[in-house]
């Protein structure tokens, strides 16, 4: 049944009328809960709440698939003005970018362009970016792309999903290089990829107990309480220092938590997505947990 309700969502997600459609009607329908905003100027507050709360933020400007270059220039430039915002507005705060919004479904150069050009200006204000993870299908792609411009900046990072078999080899190639550790959230082949939690759980603590052993900065984004709590043993047995890694959660989920790391003096930072286009991530999100159905139907009833 949870797996029926997963294909439905991710089905969704992928649906193209459906994402366009979305987008006409800004954040609705539950999803605000998930998507701070449709412009960067009113989530400028959310971030300096979350600041105050000494949590830092990583804003994802929503938008993935896009096939068309001149949508994938728009999302340059406002990713572009976003950077020099956070510069004026001294926000503790970094980017995530995904590389299909940038070109790389139309074609790689322009992509590659796309993303040198943010990383200039992101490094000239020592910002920190992001590239998130997609599909498989981008997986090897993504890897070249960020190798590629880790030579040149030293201020681009990547996700690594435990879901996929074969990551240990990247791990080790990248362990230079600031990474995100994540389940995934994706539907992928089983030639690719665990299905079952177990697997997923299992890889995924591997993966962040050799980072935390590790050089490279390191974050952890996850909501299990289970692996929190079983790499907060680790970290404490090893006297790994809170310097050299944090934990990241999606805005809006289990926002107790969140605080409650700061309070134990954990680095945190808050994944932050808005836009318009804010479709497919709901979806996914829905896909994870249906139990966030509860609150879409509570804000379809009783707002
Ligand atoms: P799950 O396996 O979803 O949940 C494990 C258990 O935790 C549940 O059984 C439940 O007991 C508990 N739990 C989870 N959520 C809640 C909740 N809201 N309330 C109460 N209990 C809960 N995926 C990518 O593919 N690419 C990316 O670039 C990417 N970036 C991400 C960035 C961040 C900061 C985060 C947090 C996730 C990102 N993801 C990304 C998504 C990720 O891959 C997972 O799909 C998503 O995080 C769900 O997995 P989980 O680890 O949170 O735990």
């Amino acid at each position: 049944m949870a797996s029926l309700a997963k294909d439905f969502f991710i089905g969704l997600s992928n649906n193209e009328f459906l994402n366009k459609s979305a987008k006409k009607f800004g954040a609705r329908f539950g999803a605000e809960r998930f998507v701070a905003g449709t412009d960067f100027d009113a989530v400028i507050p959310v971030i300096r709440e979350l600041n105050k709360k000494k949590i830092s933020c990583t804003m994802d400007h929503l938008g993935e698939f896009v096939t068309d270059r001149e949508e994938s220039e728009r999302a340059k430039e406002k990713i572009i003005h976003m950077l020099h915002q956070i510069n004026e507005e001294n926000l503790e705060c970094h980017v995530s970018i995904k590389l299909t919004q940038l070109g790389l479904d139309i074609e790689e150069s322009f992509c590659i362009q796309n993303v040198e050009q943010i990383l200039k200006v992101a490094n000239d204000y020592n910002i920190f970016v992001n590239i998130d993870m997609e599909k498989y299908s981008h997986y090897r792609k993504t890897l070249e792309i960020l190798k590629q411009l880790h030579q040149r900046y030293s201020n681009i990072g990547t996700v690594i999903q435990t879901y996929l078999y074969d990551v240990e080899k990247d791990i080790e190639e990248l362990e230079n290089v600031r990474l995100r550790i994540v389940k995934g959230a994706y539907k992928e082949e089983r030639t690719v990829a665990y299905t079952f939690k177990e697997d997923i759980d299992r890889n995924f603590l591997e993966i962040a107990k050799k980072r935390l052993l590790g050089k490279a900065f390191t974050s952890i984004a996850t909501h299990d309480h289970r692996i929190i709590n079983e790499l907060k043993k680790f970290i404490e047995e090893h006297q790994i220092t809170k310097d050299n890694f944090e934990f990241q959660m999606l805005y809006g989920f289990r926002v107790d938590m969140q605080y409650q790391l700061v309070k134990e003096g954990y680095q945190f930072c808050t994944y932050i997505p808005f836009g318009e286009d804010w479709f497919g991530y709901f979806m996914r999100r829905l896909a994870e947990r249906p139990q966030n159905l509860n609150l879409l139907v509570k804000d379809v009833f009783y707002t």
